[in-house]
């Protein structure tokens, strides 16, 4: 049992593998330039001494669940934040040693690190991919350089375009790019023009998320006051479908309601949130999943580093999942890649008819035209994606 973690020990044998018995491993680096205008996530501002001390604690959360996680192989390593390009590339190897001194890496692992444009030049690249990182994901968001401002952005669409050019320079061979769609006063114009450069920078992969404003975000503030106008459903509807077919024109799959790839360059890190697959989380509101439970570390910085020194555990929340919880997951998980659910598999797995089980609901989906079931596969339909939620209500009891 790992000292810090007492609620959350488990053995080899109580634990539920889902598709893949290879884990991940999320690493979370807390520290931004700047904060965006619509941002909700656990990061504050850099501190070359607060990121030296969180370094260290991350590194000591590895080694303390190292007894726990034994055994456990991995095939994928996120660094995301935050803004995980704040450290050094020292900094980062440190963490990565850890990870490979205790766990079982495979040769082939995926190792993505999140970076934003301007975070980074030629060197600092060249010396991730030193590391073994091999993947890199770009928070683009828009390369209208009168949304980035609104929106907080801490650099310009120039930025973007050198970040992609310098990491090809650097030897990465797969590249994500993040945009942001349903900005405030945002034009089907400008997004066409973002999907015009998006496609014209050829990266590998491609996520676009609607904005979601939290209550206190500076960006909602500024809509309230009427200082900036939301866009309505129907434009950001638009915008979606407008994105599907121009994804499909330019060679990308759709994979998940939010992400595309070239064939052979799914994020397999990504894929393990919605397959059922282990993964492991260290840093500051870290989320991990090891098909029991689902557990999370807490938000606040300097409790995150006291209890780490302490040795105590950084976990606020565990979440035990039932039989039934993560037959009940692994359906409405499954139904946001567009694989969707192989029915068979699924009984098999969990033991669970879906079509009995949800025999009234799967009846309003398929008159609604929100799924489809075509032999023994269950998948969310072209006008589903945009009305995923009503789809995921009927699958959860
Ligand atoms: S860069 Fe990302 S994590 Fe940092 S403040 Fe902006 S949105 Fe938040």
């Amino acid at each position: 049992m790992a000292p810090n973690k007492p609620e959350m020990a488990g053995s080899e044998e109580s634990r539920v593998i889902g598709d893949n018995d290879l884990s991940g491993i999320y690493l979370h680096i807390p520290f931004c330039a700047t904060r965006c205008h619509y941002c909700n996530f656990a990061t504050g501002g850099y501190e070359s001494e607060l990121a030296r001390r969180y370094v260290a604690a991350l590194c000591t959360e590895i080694d303390q669940s190292a007894e726990e996680w034994a055994g456990e192989r991995v095939e994928t390593i996120y660094f995301g934040g935050g803004t995980p390009t704040t450290l050094t590339p020292e900094q980062l190897g440190t963490i990565l040693d850890r990870c490979r001194r205790h766990f079982e890496v495979v040769s082939d692992a995926e190792v993505t690190i999140e970076a934003n444009p301007g975070s980074v030049d030629g060197d600092y690249l060249c010396r991730l991919r030193d590391l073994g990182i091999d993947r890199i994901s770009f928070g683009v968001q828009s390369f209208d350089d009168r949304e980035l401002a609104m929106i907080g952005r801490s650099h310009g669409s120039r930025e973007a375009r050198e970040a992609v050019t310098l990491a090809r320079a650097a030897g990465f061979a797969n590249i994500s790019l993040d945009l942001i769609a349903g900005l405030p006063e945002q034009r089907i114009e400008t997004w066409h023009q973002n999907l015009g450069e998006i496609f014209a920078l050829a990266p590998e992969h491609l996520s676009v998320y609607l904005l979601e404003l939290y209550r206190d975000a500076p960006l909602q503030h500024r809509i309230e006051r009427g200082e900036l106008r939301a866009i309505d459903d129907e434009l950001t509807v638009a915008m979606y479908y407008h994105l599907v077919d121009e994804a499909a024109r330019h060679g990308y799959e759709q994979y998940e309601i939010s992400n595309w790839a070239r064939p052979g360059r799914r994020s397999r890190h990504n894929l393990k949130y919605w397959t059922g697959a282990h993964y492991l989380a260290f840093g500051l509101s870290a989320a991990g999943y090891d098909g029991r439970r689902r557990w999370s570390n807490t938000r606040l910085i300097h409790d995150y580093l006291d209890l780490i020194e302490q040795g105590r555990s950084p976990v606020a929340e565990v979440i035990p999942l039932d039989d039934d919880d993560r037959q009940c997951e692994a359906l409405f998980l499954k139904l946001r890649l567009l694989d969707g659910v192989d029915l068979v598999a699924h009984e098999r797995q969990h033991g669970v008819c879906v079509s009995e089980r949800y025999r009234e609901g799967i009846a309003r989906l398929l008159d609604a035209g929100l799924i489809e079931i075509d032999d023994q596969r269950m998948c969310i339909s072209r006008a589903g994606l945009v009305l995923a939620n009503e789809v995921f209500a009927e699958f959860i009891d």
